[in-house]
């Protein structure tokens, strides 16, 4: 089947919709280990230091996040609770929402093509501008 290219019009919708559930993987993780971007690492649970303390992906070494489960949430650096959004969706105030981490955003929003999903197949998950 010859694959449609479609215009994203950047509403943010696959964004809200997916809320915390994109899964951040190693090559993920190592890439931001790599980038300093402990702003991001910090939104990725890593359980409990012995002493009860919440841990994030923030505190750990390069080994220590190669050998990580991937992510299946954003979590709050404070209360460690799963984020019911993506705390890096930016409301760009004219009718866009822009991720502000684009240049290194998880590999799962850089290669998932939202509008290929459709209407049909997944009802209000879907994308405005996906084929009906
Ligand atoms: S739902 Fe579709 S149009 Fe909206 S931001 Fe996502 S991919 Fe773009
Ligand atoms: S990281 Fe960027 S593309 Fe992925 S859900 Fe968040 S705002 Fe959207």
């Amino acid at each position: 089947m010859m694959k449609r290219e479609m215009q994203c019009i950047q509403c943010g919708w696959c964004c809200r919709q997916y809320r915390g559930y994109h899964w951040a993987k190693v090559p993920d993780l190592l890439r931001w280990y790599d980038e300093g971007r402990r702003d991001i690492l910090r939104s990725v649970a890593a359980g409990r230091n012995p002493d009860g303390c919440l841990r994030s992906a923030a505190d750990l070494g390069e080994a220590e996040l190669a050998a990580m489960e991937p992510a299946t949430s954003w979590t709050d650096p404070v209360t460690g609770e799963p984020l019911e959004a993506c705390p890096f969706l930016v409301d760009a105030r004219d009718g866009r929402f822009l991720c502000g981490i684009h240049p290194t955003k998880p590999a799962v929003c850089r290669e998932t093509n939202t509008w290929e999903w459709g209407f049909g197949r997944f009802g209000p998950w879907g994308c405005p501008v996906s084929p009906p």
